[in-house]
């Protein structure tokens, strides 16, 4: 029987796509596709190497990243599925023992076809117990952009019978695709954008933090930007709801509430934040809620153990009566911000609540101090203060510069 005659009928056919995967790339996904279609195969696995051994440099990613990663290539993709049997079984990884648990997984009745990239099948002569390759699978090997497939194998080669077909032929590597993730160019036609945001996620290979371009030494000047654009950092003559006077007026809500606004301000804060070793953030409601959302966020895809709070202005008169919500425990070392802070009113209140409730203040942060007092008696009580912008004397508002 050929490759492309159909199994009888209850005999699976399962494509077995064993790779390094060190990212998973469109490469892989459309030589996956393709077997599928062109060797009428039930299912193609995709099998991430626990511990590929052939290889000169070992994979960056752990097996569980490259794990994860396949897992988001294949999400939306029909007809592919990945095996962990080769990142659960310790040691090196030889697909003569991937072979074997999958029969024991998918029962004698199931034929297995190893796809083969053609470097690869070139390369099977040196794999580990390569002999027995033949009594356990078909081998279907597929083209791949410089190598020269040799349909002239000496019959010991264990890729001597295999069916070959050149396929999509898409010049794409993972050696390539690191190189351009490190340098900073543009992945997004070799890798799907989970994958993409994964990385970037996980800083794998080299790459920025995720948005880190605009996001550090730049950070706080993007921010004011982003502000002016929004119209919520106005100049002009304003009358504050205090009845003060004042040459601009700062509404950090519409800031909190954009997207790059979140972003910004919680990758500036969530920074100063683990330096100072808090174990917790928060700040007075409103203006804390959606920026303790966005860096719950933050710190959960940075996979930093961080907890979040608010302070309510009294204690609630109803259910536990707690003032400071959230997940914060008496003990904990926090970090307590505002959005603005000028006379400092709620900062201060929120501040005396969570020391009340047993925390200890290891920092306090604000994105604009408005030198209207409230920074002033945040440092006389001995506590360290960061501003990402702050007021002038002349009344305009500028990035805070690092003391
Ligand atoms: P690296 O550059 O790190 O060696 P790679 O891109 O070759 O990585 P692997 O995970 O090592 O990726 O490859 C897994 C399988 O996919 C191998 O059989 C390989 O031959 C095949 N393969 C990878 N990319 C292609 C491609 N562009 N065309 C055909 N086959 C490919």
């Amino acid at each position: 029987m050929g490759l492309s005659d159909p199994p009888p009928e209850a005999v699976r056919r399962i494509g077995v796509f064993g790779g390094t995967f060190d990212p998973i790339h469109r490469g892989h996904i459309e030589i996956a596709r393709f077997a599928l279609g062109e060797a009428k195969l039930d299912l193609v696995l995709m099998i991430p190497a626990g511990q590929p051994w052939l290889r000169e440099d070992q994979p960056i990613a752990s097996p569980e990243q490259r794990l994860r990663m396949t897992e988001l290539a294949v999400a939306s993709e029909d007809g592919l599925e990945v095996s962990d049997v080769d990142v659960v079984r310790e040691g090196e990884t030889y697909s003569i023992d991937t072979l074997n648990d999958l029969r024991a997984e998918y029962g004698p009745s199931t034929e297995f076809v190893l796809i083969l990239g053609a470097d690869s099948a070139l390369q099977t002569d040196r794999w580990n117990r390569a002999d027995e390759l033949s009594s356990m699978c078909k081998i279907f090997v597929i083209g791949r952009p410089g190598e020269d497939w040799q349909a002239e194998l000496p019959e010991s080669h264990p890729a001597h019978d295999a069916t070959f077909i050149e396929g999509p032929m898409l010049d794409i590597s993972a050696t390539e695709l690191r190189r351009q993730l490190a340098a900073g160019e543009d992945v997004s036609d070799s890798v799907s954008s989970a994958v993409e945001r994964y990385i970037r996620q996980n800083r794998l290979y080299g790459v920025k933090k995720e948005g880190e371009m605009v996001q550090t030494a730049s950070g706080s000047d993007r921010l004011l930007e982003r502000a002016k654009e929004l119209g919520a950092l106005q100049f002009g003559d304003f009358t504050l709801s205090s009845g003060q006077k004042s040459t601009y007026y700062f509404d950090g809500r519409q800031l909190s509430l954009d997207p790059e606004g979140s972003s910004i301000i919680s990758q500036l804060f969530l920074e100063k934040i683990l330096d100072a070793g808090c174990e917790a953030v928060g700040g007075p409601t409103v203006a804390a809620v959606p920026i303790v959302g966005a860096l719950m966020l933050r710190a959960w895809h940075e996979e930093e153990a961080i907890t979040g709070f608010f302070v309510r202005p009294e204690a609630k008169g109803h259910g536990m009566g707690r003032q400071v919500e959230g997940n914060v425990k008496p003990g904990m070392k926090v970090a307590v911000f505002d959005d603005t802070v000028s006379t400092g009113g709620s900062l201060l209140e929120a501040i005396d609540a969570v020391q009340a409730f047993g925390c200890e203040v290891a920092l306090v942060l604000c994105v604009l101090d408005r030198h209207q007092g409230g920074s002033d008696e945040v440092k006389r009580r001995g506590l360290s203060f960061v501003s990402f912008w702050e007021a002038t004397p002349e009344g305009e508002v500028k990035v805070t510069q690092p003391e």
